[in-house]
């Protein structure tokens, strides 16, 4: 038990315990993977050694089983991920794909939570909905 991520294309099961695990695309069209946690608003990432990205590099994500793209369709700086809580409720995640950019929206059915120091920078919640 416990809470899982699915990519919205495959509905696969993208982490491993706390780790979610998705392939990441830098600038200069370099792959590697990335890790981010799956505690909503804990911005701890991992990456593998040979995946250079700096803070404030917009990264393309993908998802590590079908390499589907996780943009989101609400706005250019944002990826998306389907959230299964522990009551099999679902509700889609929201993240911001530039490197060091701690912002994160879950969007259930009537509600919107907002994470990260980040927020106020799309303080305007009009976009994705
Ligand atoms: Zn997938």
């Amino acid at each position: 038990m416990g809470t899982n991520y699915l990519c919205p294309h495959c509905r696969g099961i993208l982490n491993v315990k706390n780790d979610i695990i998705l392939t990441g695309r830098n600038s200069k069209g370099e792959k590697g993977l990335l890790l981010l946690h799956s505690e909503i608003g804990n911005y701890t990432s991992k990456k593998s050694d040979d995946f250079n990205i700096e803070i404030g590099e917009k990264i393309n994500l993908s998802c590590s089983i079908c390499q589907s793209n996780l943009d989101s369709s609400k706005h250019e700086n944002f990826a998306q991920l389907q959230y299964i809580n522990i009551d099999d409720s679902e509700s889609t995640v929201i993240f911001s794909k530039i490197y060091g950019e701690e912002v994160t929206h879950q969007i259930d059915q009537e509600k919107i939570f907002s994470y990260g120091e980040h927020c106020k920078r799309y303080a305007d919640p009009e976009w994705f909905l």
